[in-house]
């Protein structure tokens, strides 16, 4: 039986389940399956300060979103202005429960509960304080990014634009910009910042 401290020095590959030693590796780098050919891991540059400033970027492009209308439509000279709130508020109104409560998670509370757990959880590991905290943060964080599809959302507002053409006058406020922004820039953490790169850093941040 190995131990877990010998267990972490150990890699194995998710390609052809070969089992390797890790290596500490060279800026820029990755390690390779020598079986499969595989990427193994990759050496993050300066993982922690990347993360949270883009992290604190999209709490900023995220609030933005929120203050202002995204879309105004001008409709035979009746001039309205659509906030992300008012998305969700007009189904109350309407009586759409369900409708509402689902888009005000999707658009509204999953986003702002994602980038502030992931803010707060970057900055106590930068202090290195609170592993505990950390620790429930990063599995909170696996448990909700399954349900992250804020760029669905986008996505269904810009078809509803494209219906409206021809019918009214559509301008794109600076919320819209700043959602767009906001979508990219989750986009590419959801792909470039894993797991288990997250839980990696929280050790190597802690052990010592
Ligand atoms: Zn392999």
């Amino acid at each position: 039986m190995l131990s877990n401290h010998e267990l972490d020095k150990l890699v194995i590959c998710k390609k052809c389940a070969t089992l390797h030693k890790k290596i500490i590796l060279a800026s820029k780098t990755k390690a390779i399956c020598t079986t499969c050919h595989s990427t193994l891991y990759r050496k993050h540059e300066d993982l922690l300060n990347k993360s949270l400033a883009l992290s604190v970027t999209t709490l900023i492009f995220f609030i933005t979103a929120n203050l202002f209308p995204i879309v105004t439509i001008d409709f035979a000279g009746s001039v309205n202005g659509i906030t992300l709130s008012s998305v969700f508020l007009t189904m109350f109104d309407k009586q759409f429960y369900f409708a509402g409560i689902f888009s005000a998670f999707v658009i509204f509370l999953l986003p702002l509960t994602l980038i502030v757990n992931f803010v707060i959880l970057l900055l106590f590991m930068k202090l290195k304080i609170n592993e505990r905290a950390v620790k429930k943060m990063l599995v909170l964080l696996s448990t909700l990014l399954p349900w992250n599809m804020v760029e669905i959302f986008l996505i269904s507002i810009l078809v509803a634009m494209v219906k409206l053409i021809g019918y009214a006058e559509i301008n794109f406020g600076i919320s819209f910009w700043a959602l767009v922004l906001f979508v990219f820039i989750d986009m590419y953490m959801t792909k470039n910042i894993s797991m288990i790169a997250l839980w990696g850093m929280k050790e190597r941040i802690y052990e010592r």
